[in-house]
């Protein structure tokens, strides 16, 4: 089901995301929670796309057993940096064969040894691009990232919106944000998204926080943590278990104020971990 259709009918989505697991570890490990998340019952899942060439096609597998096997929908992440238009167009057409009907089009980071990569030399330069072609070539429903804090490469967050604005012209049926840590800021985005006529979903993209890793990973994507969180992360800086239990909390706080506050649906960035994920929509109220 294109998921286009379960934001017309005005249902508040719950999705997750998951990433596949390292290519050592057997994709069992993570199909083994699967029917655990099932029993969440999201609306979808949905599948990172490795930054390195080996993830790549477990994407695709992983994908494709969530929605046949399992019977979960599920969106496929693609990004287009390093790829010809010819590779695009085989996973396209993978993806066709497979029943995948959700794709979140991205156009990826530079590969992590090449910091002065250069995105114009590749098929696409930017997610734009991306978007147009598969709009062009399949009968697909097409998601694409927002950054309520900006895209970190941007230098002003006026102009990163007019971007993004730009992608949905060029065929996007919904967006999915970046984390973020404070509400007020996925509103507020939401507001001068509508202003400059960006009025498809914007889904807020809800990360927890685990452990204290959350500060390489804000800091990598440039988004900021209130006071409170510092606070927090500082409180249980040697008490691992203490720190997850209140990122859970805060992050199901976080979920049901933005659904009470009029966001659309909500994606979990679940980190593949089903127990906090299940602490999490129960503080949510999401669950029985
Ligand atoms: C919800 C979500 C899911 C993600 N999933 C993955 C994943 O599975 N795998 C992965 O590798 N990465 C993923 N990412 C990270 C993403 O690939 C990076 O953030 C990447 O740097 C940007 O991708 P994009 O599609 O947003 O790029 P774009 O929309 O192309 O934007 C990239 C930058 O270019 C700028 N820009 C856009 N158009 C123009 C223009 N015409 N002229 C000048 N500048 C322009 C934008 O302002 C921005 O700074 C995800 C991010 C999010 C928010």
């Amino acid at each position: 089901m294109k998921l286009s259709e379960i934001f017309k009918s005005g249902k508040k989505t719950i999705s997750f995301e998951i990433f596949p697991p390292k290519p050592n570890v057997p994709l069992e490990t993570l199909f083994e929670s699967i029917e655990g998340f099932k029993k969440l019952s999201p609306d979808f899942i949905s599948v990172t796309y490795g930054a390195g060439g080996s993830q790549r096609g477990r994407t695709a597998e992983i994908a494709s057993r969530i929605k046949n096997q399992h019977q979960i929908e599920t969106m496929s992440h693609l990004t287009c940096v390093g790829h010809s238009v010819e590779e695009i167009d085989a996973i396209l057409a993978d993806m066709k064969k497979d029943g995948i009907e959700n794709i979140l089009a991205l156009r990826g980071d530079p590969p992590i040894d090449q910091p002065d990569f250069d995105f114009a030399k590749g098929a696409f330069k930017y997610a734009n691009e991306l978007i147009a072609h598969i709009r062009k070539t399949g009968d697909f429903c097409i998601a694409a990232a927002a950054y309520p804090e900006g895209h970190i490469d941007c230098k002003r967050l006026s102009e990163d919106r007019l971007h993004l604005k730009n992608k949905v012209d060029a065929g996007v049926d919904f967006l999915v944000t970046q984390l973020f840590f404070d509400n007020r800021i996925y509103f507020d985005f939401v507001e001068k998204c509508a202003q400059i006529g960006i009025n498809c979903p914007i889904i807020p993209g809800v990360m927890p926080i685990f452990s204290s890793r959350i500060k390489n990973m804000t800091a990598k994507s440039g988004c900021s943590i209130p006071a409170k969180l510092v606070l927090m992360l500082d409180k249980y800086e040697h008490n691992p278990d203490d720190l997850r239990k209140a990122g859970e909390e805060n992050a199901g706080i976080m979920i049901r104020e933005l659904l009470d506050g009029g966001a659309p649906g909500v994606h979990l960035y679940t980190m593949n971990k089903l127990d906090s994920t299940i602490e999490i929509m129960k503080i949510a109220g999401l669950l029985k």
